[in-house]
């Protein structure tokens, strides 16, 4: 249940209240698949959040739940708590309210995940809070809504690199029993480390992401400004980033600026002639084919079922199988797009 922090009720508004504008929600419901989807591609601006509250609604209940209808009623809900800011001033309506709701019918975006929500009282700033739909005082979650919490958590935790084993829980900085007495960190955590754990095994971290990373790892990245037009350049040309400082340099009298940027290289390890970029292997680019052509065979080949049309024609007074040949090997490079020496062997 959100916070009915000490210093709120829900009395009827007097006049020196200061109404607050309508809370700003969300409103969209998604499938496990969207929400990681979403928050995968989510930037949070700095500073980025360092804890996650899990909470339970308490009500309305699984089954009083009702999809849209009860974000709206939650949302109303808000908009009537007042509040006193640091000068004493009373306000009724709250700018915004905690992140997720958990429900059986899917994950409901209320407020912005990329900003502070209002969730626990004193604890709003650089926390983000996930309400599961329920009250879990004396039954634990499951089916849907505890699906939909560990999915939710999992990916928000893998997202901002925060540590599950550090989850928080309303209850941990008030006297409520948020999010139920019957759900311990000991019988939570464990499932949401399984769930991030399968996460990573089948979605590993993007080849640029592997090799941003390392390089970042060896301190020999250098932060730019992404507006630059270096930097700019550099990330459209794919590069992996800067390595130094923008450099003044002179060019025949003209004032120039330089920079270095690391492009990576990559080869699989028992073909060391498909050597790519790593803007060539993202873009599905085959490696270049180097070293000498292949040799044509000693012993003629079949006639090709059809001649080939990206090709001129063969010779016709050239023998049929060095010319069937030829095109046989060209055919089977542009049927498989597969790089290198292409078998002439039926
Ligand atoms: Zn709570």
């Amino acid at each position: 249940m959100p916070p009915l922090p000490s210093d709120v009720s829900t009395r009827e508004t007097t006049p020196d209240v200061i109404k607050e504008p309508p809370m700003e929600i969300d409103g969209r419901c998604m499938t496990i698949d969207q929400f990681i989807a979403y928050v995968e591609a989510l930037e949070f601006p700095p500073p980025a959040p360092d804890r996650i509250f899990l909470h339970h609604t308490w009500k309305p209940t699984r089954e009083d739940w009702r999809g849209y209808s009860s974000i709206l009623a939650m949302k109303a809900y808000y908009e009537k708590q007042l509040w006193v800011d640091e000068e004493g001033h009373t306000h009724e309506g709250w700018n915004a309210g905690p992140h997720i709701f958990a429900a059986d019918d899917g994950i409901w975006l209320f407020s912005d995940l990329r900003y502070d929500g209002v969730g626990a009282k004193g604890h709003n700033t650089g926390s983000r809070h996930l309400e599961m739909v329920g009250d879990y005082d004396n039954t634990l979650p499951s089916g849907a809504t505890w699906a939909n919490t560990v999915a939710a958590l999992g990916i928000l935790h893998i997202r901002l690199g925060l540590d599950i084993q550090h989850l928080w829980f309303h209850r941990d900085v008030s006297y409520k029993s948020c999010p139920g007495w019957a759900v311990q960190k000991s019988w939570v955590i464990p499932q949401v480390a399984a769930w991030i754990d399968e996460y990573r095994r089948t979605h590993p971290a993007s080849l640029r992401a592997r090799l941003t990373e390392h390089l970042a790892s060896q301190g020999l990245l250098v932060p730019t400004n992404p507006d630059a037009a270096l930097a700019q350049a550099g990330a459209n040309r794919g590069l992996v980033g800067a390595i130094s400082d923008e450099l003044r340099v002179d060019i025949d009298g003209e004032p120039h600026v330089a920079q270095f940027f690391a492009e990576a290289l990559v080869v699989p390890e028992d073909r060391w002639n498909e050597v790519r970029s790593l803007r060539e292997i993202e873009q599905g680019d085959q490696p270049p084919i180097v070293g000498p052509h292949p040799p044509k065979p000693s012993k003629p080949g079949p006639e090709p079922l059809e001649p080939p049309t990206d090709e001129e024609p063969a010779d016709p007074d050239e023998p049929a199988s060095s010319g069937g040949t030829r095109s046989s090997i060209t055919r089977h490079k542009a049927e498989s797009g597969r790089p290198g020496y292409v078998s002439v062997e039926e």
